[in-house]
Order: C-alpha cells, then structure tokens, then sequence
C-alpha cells in the first residue's frame, strides 16, 4: 500500500479536495499532527478513521510502527494541523523512511500557506525560494547575509511575535530597494496583505500589533 500525504485547509475548512476526503475516509489510520485540532476537520467532513499521533517530538519513535502499518497493507495517510505535512511540518523522515523500505508515496496536491503567498506577492514566480522559519539563534546572521545577494523571490514563514523583530533585521542586511509583501491569515476572516518597502513595513506593524499568522516574500536583489 503507497503512503499518503494529504495536505488540509490553512483556515477555510472548504479548502480541501473531493480526493483529499476520500483518501481519509479510505484510510485504516491517519497519523496527525496534534489529533485533537484534526478531530475538528475529520468530524466536518464526517471522516471517521482513526487517528495517530505523529508530530515533531515522536516522528523517530513512530517511523517503525508506520513501516509495519504499511506493510500490513494499510491505508496510511498523514496530515499535519495545516497545509501540507513537510513544509515547516514532520513529513519528510517518513516519506524517507518509506521510500527506503520500498514503499510508494503519493503527496496529494493542496494547501500550503507558500503558494498563495507567493501569487499574491506580485513578485516573480518563475524563480523562488522557501526558506521556512529563519533560525531563531544559530545559523541566523549567515542565512540573512546569504539572503541579501540573492536573485530570487524569498519567502518566509514567521510568527506574530517575531515579525517586527525580523523586520528590523532585515533593514540591517537587505538593500533599501527590496520590497516585501506580508500576507496574514491567508484564506481566514481577518485575512489582510501589506506590500511596500521593510521600512513601511516596520511603521505598519508598530502602530498595528501583529496577530495571526504571517508569511513574507521579499523581492530579490536587482542585478546591476
Ligand atoms: N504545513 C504548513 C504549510 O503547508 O504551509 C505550514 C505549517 S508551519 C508550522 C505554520 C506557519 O505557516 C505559520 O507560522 C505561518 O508562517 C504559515 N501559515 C500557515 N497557515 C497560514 C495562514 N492561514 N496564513 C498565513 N500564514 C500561514
């Protein structure tokens, strides 16, 4: 049996596929993130498998239980609490893992707070790159230096009490002529979008507080 990985809503619970519903109300178990947020989306579309465990903390532990489930021929499906497992979310262990023990797996297509982001950007599309969560310590000075030659559209995953903080960083490191655009709340009721330069962005999230859930992409450094 292939393992599935079933992307879900990032907010609005309609955006999932006819097939990502069948393949969940097929599956013999489904391995979630925190199984009480899933409860809620499974309950919605009256999908009534069972639910695992499987999240940042146990994904090692869990690897050789879901290899067994597999080759019990199980229907196997993962989801995460939002968007697509393995982006900025456990995935990737298993999908290796699978790979390596033979079997197939097929990732479903669907939402990922990236895409979206991206689109609504306005900035190129034809070259970009994911970058996930900055490092919040170690690792950080260097990611951002290497950020601020680079000739592609970034984009970045960030939480409402880091957003500020980066902000002001990237004004230190990026040149002036790069723009942002911050899409919060992507596809929810108090979904807005800001795009200008860092700096607008900073006296924008000073005067209002940042809440939610934010992505960025910043254009890239323009060749000479
Ligand atoms: N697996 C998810 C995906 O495919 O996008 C990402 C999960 S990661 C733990 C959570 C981060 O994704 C948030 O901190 C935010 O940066 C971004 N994100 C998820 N949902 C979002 C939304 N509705 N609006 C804006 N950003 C979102």
């Amino acid at each position: 049996m292939p393992l599935y990985i079933v992307p879900t809503p990032i907010g609005n619970l309609a955006d999932i596929t006819f097939r990502a519903i069948e393949i969940l109300k097929n599956a013999d178990v489904i391995y979630a993130e925190d199984t009480r947020t899933s409860k809620k989306l499974l309950n919605h579309y009256s999908i009534k498998g069972r639910l695992e465990s499987f999240h940042k903390h146990n994904e090692h532990i869990k690897l050789n239980s879901i290899m067994r489930k597999l080759e019990q021929k199980n229907n196997v499906a993962v989801i995460s609490d939002a968007g697509t497992p393995g982006i900025s979310d456990p995935g990737f262990l298993l999908v290796r893992e699978s790979i390596v023990s033979g079997f197939q797996v097929f990732c479903l297509p669907g939402p990922t707070a990236l895409i979206p982001a991206i689109i609504q950007s306005g900035f190129p599309t034809d070259r970009f790159v994911f970058e996930g969560f900055l490092p919040i310590k170690k690792g950080r000075k260097k990611r951002l230096e290497e950020l601020a030659n680079e000739q592609r559209t970034v984009i970045l995953y960030e939480s409402p009490h880091r957003i500020l903080k980066s902000l002001k960083q990237f004004v230190q490191f990026f040149d002036e002529s790069r723009e942002i655009s911050i899409v919060r709340e992507l596809t929810k009721k108090f979904e807005t979008q800001f795009r200008g330069s860092i700096c607008k962005a900073i006296e924008f999230y000073e005067k209002n507080k940042p809440k939610g859930e934010f992505v960025i992409c910043i254009s890239s450094l323009k060749e000479n």
